[in-house]
């Protein structure tokens, strides 16, 4: 995998003693969802306390800061940003206050009516702080009518279009929400006699809590001192999960949708396996995101498995880099082929997925200046022909080099000596929940919400700098 924004991951915590270290554990869990910034805000109940920076979780929050995080419940966010000055302001949590009181949100997912909704509400006189989605939810929630905060959410929620799963903190409550097609996760979990909440599930297991159960697609679930209260906002409507969580995005020692990121995974890698007839010496992944459908693949096709690259864990993920020179060094130092693995073999490389081709095409180079005899690459999914607009930035349909080239020209451009991609029946079939059930979008072009014709993500994206 290569150069892709990540999405972001949000986490909460409702009246418990320590909701600082759990919202911190919890953010350094999720990290994976984002590299750049992050933030945590708490209430005592009587004064709000907030942390925001650009960096790591680890890098944010020394101990002193978590000390003077006062408060027994908050929300926290972990987020990539674009680059420039202006998006310290774009840093999540963002809050506003409004009557006296704190009011505030922590997003994951992108709005496809955004620029609509914003032109909209800035003709009725908002003034924006920031560039990001999350602030024109916050917008429209105090702008709603209705006299609970359940019914002025859910009439804001109604007029978004796209991918969201959100966390609003009110001085007295927080309140969990997922879009009506549930394109992101977003779990509940018990935590002594506290609920938390957070993107995946491997949150829960860092702080000790238990997973409750999935905030539903077009549910809200409000936690106040009244107890936890759920509310249906959207009619009931067909499922569209991101797939790309499964394959790539999520923890693999997560459970998202409610079903194993790892044992999902694996299953595509013996998906893969059924399908190709490739032979080699030995399997090897692309660490870390391949490693799992590897093992499926050589199990499946009994071939060692072989590290045949170590990374360097010190290295972040090139992907998320924001500019190209941090991220061309970052390729070429992460993964390291060794030569007392490779050297004369017959190779099949296990990668989860091909984006741009130009970071798989110098890891196939050093695998031939270390030694290996014929290259095979197998990809744990279909090939990526369209954009994302649902909050994975994926680059312009120009820019993915399985929009503009055929298999065996990719297979020519990467230096390969063969190329197998997953069918889209095998993806589907290796999924623990109905394919019916996935948004596949990027793999087909055609998309479970159709973006609004104002809505061109690419240019909006870059004169804003907006993304969640
Ligand atoms: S288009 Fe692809 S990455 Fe985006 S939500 Fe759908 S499956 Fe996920």
């Amino acid at each position: 995998m290569e150069f892709i924004k990540e999405n972001c991951g949000i986490a909460g915590v409702f009246r418990h003693k320590d909701a600082s270290e759990i919202l911190y554990l919890s953010l350094f869990s999720l990290q994976h969802r984002g590299q750049e910034s992050a933030g945590i805000l708490l209430t005592d109940g009587s004064s709000v306390f907030f942390h925001r920076a650009q960096g790591l979780v680890s890098e944010i929050f020394t101990p002193e800061i978590i000390h003077s995080l006062k408060g027994n419940c908050g929300i926290g966010h972990v987020r990539y940003s674009t680059t420039g000055a202006s998006n310290e302001k774009n840093i999540q949590p963002f809050s506003v206050e409004y009557k006296g009181k704190t009011l505030a949100i922590a997003h994951n997912g992108n709005l496809t009516n955004s620029r609509i909704l914003r032109t909209k509400l800035e003709k009725q006189g908002s003034i924006f702080q920031t560039s990001m989605d999350s602030e024109i939810i916050l917008h429209l929630l105090v702008r709603s009518k209705g006299s609970t905060i359940k019914e002025k959410l859910a009439h804001a929620l109604r007029q978004l279009k796209g991918a969201f799963s959100i966390l609003i903190f009110t001085e007295n409550e927080i309140i969990a929400a997922r879009d009506a097609n549930g394109f992101r996760p977003l779990c509940i979990g018990k935590l002594d006699s506290s609920y938390v909440v957070a993107s995946e599930t491997c949150a829960f297991d860092l702080i000790g809590a238990q997973y409750f159960r999935d905030v539903e697609p077009g549910e809200m679930v409000i936690f106040s001192d009244n107890g936890i209260d759920s509310y249906q906002w959207a009619e009931k409507t067909k499922k569209a999960h991101c797939i790309f969580e499964f394959i790539y995005f999520a923890r693999p020692d997560s459970y998202i949708f409610t079903k194993s990121v790892y044992l999902t995974r694996k299953n595509l890698g013996v998906n893969l396996a059924r399908e190709c007839d490739f032979d080699g010496d030995l399997v090897m992944p692309v660490p870390d995101s391949g490693s799992i459908a590897a093992l499926g693949f050589a199990q499946e096709k009994k071939i060692p498995i072989e590290f045949g690259v170590i990374r360097n864990h010190y290295v972040g993920r090139t992907f998320i880099q924001p500019a190209q020179k941090i991220r061309d060094a970052g390729v070429r130092i992460k993964l390291n082929p060794v030569s007392a693995v490779v050297k004369g073999k017959d190779v099949i490389v296990v990668e989860d997925s091909i984006v741009r081709g130009t970071t798989c095409r110098n890891r196939i180079n050093s695998l031939r200046t270390a030694g290996a005899k014929r290259i095979m690459l197998v990809i744990s999914c279909p090939p990526i022909i369209s954009p994302c607009y649902f909050g994975i930035d994926f680059p312009s349909t120009q820019e993915l080099i399985a929009s503009t080239k055929s298999i065996k020209q990719i297979k020519d451009f990467l230096g390969l000596d063969g190329l197998h991609y997953l069918s889209y029946k095998g993806m589907l079939d290796a999924m623990l929940i109905p394919g019916e059930n996935f948004c596949t979008g990027c793999f087909t072009g055609k998309y479970p919400v159709k973006p609004d014709t104002m809505f061109n993500k690419y240019q909006w994206e870059k004169s804003h700098g907006c993304d969640s």
